[in-house]
């Protein structure tokens, strides 16, 4: 510390000092030093004030490409949200995220889990479809991403799995190739958070199914259920007979 700042400290110190002395010749008998509560944190949103929030909205230029917001979908309580992308054409049409081809490979992924699509959440880090299906630009994600923040909020889930690399890249604030991030856990706002391939990926590179498959694997073991089998690996269904 240089001697400039130590001579105005003494100067405040003195200050202070002269102060209360004048404080107690006035009366006072002592000072309450303790640091005042911290205001109590707001409660989370409910999914329907968030949705509310958003309302019609027209924060980003999206809003003149779609047919309807696709909020998301699933148990408003649920222990695992997935979050992908974006809506693209069939759930810009019906509303709903993830019941395009990608979405029926997610379904099927959810139930070799041992679980059904209503017991997770299913939601996208944008809730309109971007024109051609292109990858969400910034402003789009700056504007929209506050709200899926307040549904995470809102459920509290104990697990998010990202589906994809804009999903995973917005949720943990990085670049880094999905190819890279998948595979491991990491925190986000004390939430243990999965990055793995999107299912569209899957689409056009079956072979990394596997993958996948590990990946979650790993999720249901932190999660504290017990893998199914293989979905690859399972006996074929036995052929009806005729009879
Ligand atoms: N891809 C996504 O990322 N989200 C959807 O809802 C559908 C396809």
């Amino acid at each position: 510390m240089g001697s400039n700042s130590r001579a105005e400290l003494r100067k405040i110190a003195g200050q202070v000092r002269a102060y209360l002395e004048a404080q107690r010749d006035l009366g006072l008998e002592y000072v309450d030093v303790r640091w005042p509560e911290p205001p109590a944190a707001a409660p989370p949103p409910t999914l329907d004030e968030v949705r509310e929030e958003l309302g019609d909205c027209t924060r980003c230029k999206l809003h003149g490409h779609r047919t309807q917001i696709v909020f998301g979908v699933g148990n408003p309580k649920a222990r695992l949200v997935f979050v992908g992308e974006a809506p693209g054409a069939d759930e810009d049409a019906q509303g709903e995220p993830f019941v395009g081809r990608a979405g029926q490979l997610l379904t099927k992924i959810i139930q070799a889990m041992g679980m059904q699509r209503e017991d997770v959440y299913i939601c996208n880090i944008l809730k309109c479809r971007p024109p051609g299906n292109r990858t969400p630009e910034s402003d789009e994600i700056l504007a929209c991403s506050p709200f899926l923040l307040k549904q995470l909020r809102a459920i509290g889930p104990q697990f998010i799995c990202a589906l994809g690399g804009p999903a995973a890249q917005t949720l943990l604030q990085t670049k880094e190739p999905i190819s890279r991030l998948r595979g491991k856990f990491y925190d986000f706002h004390g939430i243990p958070l999965l990055p793995t391939f999107h299912p569209a990926f899957l689409l056009r590179n079956p072979h990394e199914k596997k993958t996948v498959w590990e990946d979650m694997k790993l999720l249901l073991r932190e999660m504290g259920r017990t893998s199914p089998p293989d979905p690859a690996s399972r006996a074929p269904r036995p052929q009806a007979t005729g009879r």
